[in-house]
């Protein structure tokens, strides 16, 4: 089965609204005319209204970091799946390992907010990923299948063909080390049977499972090529519109 690749940026909290407006205007013409893949950009909530307008019309989707699952209420310093799609959005990131870690985010509420993203059309970018003390102890395909059930529970195979799931091991996000192309496709392939496990071969021949962890122009090419990594998260070399029209053109 064929999948289409997804290169994403998350650009975590960098850039002002001047800054990201120069971002699209230099990397669309970049990327104009590229439909081998799909191509999203998930900037912080305060720059997705420019972001929205500036790539509108183009081959690029916008998406936010972190959605609450509730659809509104008392949750200061949260955004609602209302808002994002009210500006325009149409994904977002889910469970981001530095959301995981400073931000207590557990499977669970990956959970919540996977069942609502569903419910309201908004694709979710799931990540899970294991720190460097689970690969050391060879505990990482169990620390993925955990993620993968957590995040699943209460999903059915009806629901699930807008997922995405991103590989990020917690050890190569920002440290500039990456995943060998064969550690990832093997996490990978853990990931797609503990999905087919759950969901069953269909969804998990069809579900796309992106690599990130310090993905950059000179390895974007081994990880994204491998027939089990069906596109990439990007953080850091996703900054620059040449370095990730780089990437999104391996
Ligand atoms: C990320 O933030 O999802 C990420 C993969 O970051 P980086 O590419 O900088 O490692």
């Amino acid at each position: 089965m064929s999948r289409k690749a997804l290169i994403a940026a998350n650009w975590k909290m960098f850039k002002t609204p001047a800054e990201a407006k120069a971002f699209v205007d230099a990397f669309l013409p970049l990327v104009a005319g590229h439909s081998r893949d799909e191509i999203a950009l998930f900037p912080s909530p305060v720059l997705l209204p420019t972001v929205i307008e500036a790539a509108k019309g183009s081959n690029v989707v916008i998406g936010a970091q972190n959605i609450h699952f509730a659809p509104e209420g008392a949750f200061t310093g949260e955004t609602s799946i209302g808002q994002l799609k009210a500006v325009g959005g149409t994904h977002t990131l889910i469970g981001h390992s530095e959301r995981r870690q400073y931000f207590a985010e557990t499977d669970e509420i990956v959970n919540k907010k996977l069942h609502a993203a569903l419910e309201n059309g908004i694709v979710p970018v799931v990540c899970v990923g294991e720190v460097l003390a689970d690969r050391e102890a060879g505990k990482t395909g169990d620390v993925l299948k955990k993620q993968i059930d957590g995040a699943l529970v209460g999903i059915t195979a009806e629901i699930a063909a807008p997922i995405v799931i991103a590989y990020e091991p917690v050890w190569a996000i920002g440290t500039g080390k990456t995943a060998t192309p064969e550690m990832a496709v093997e996490a990978h392939k853990i990931i797609r049977a503990e999905v087919a496990k759950l969901l069953g071969p269909a969804v998990a021949a069809a579900v796309r499972i992106l690599y990130g962890g310090s993905v950059k122009p000179a390895n974007a090419k081994e990880l994204i090529g491998q027939e089990e990594i069906d596109g990439a998260l990007v953080g850091g070399a996703s900054l620059k519109a040449d370095s990730f029209a780089a990437i999104v053109k391996y």
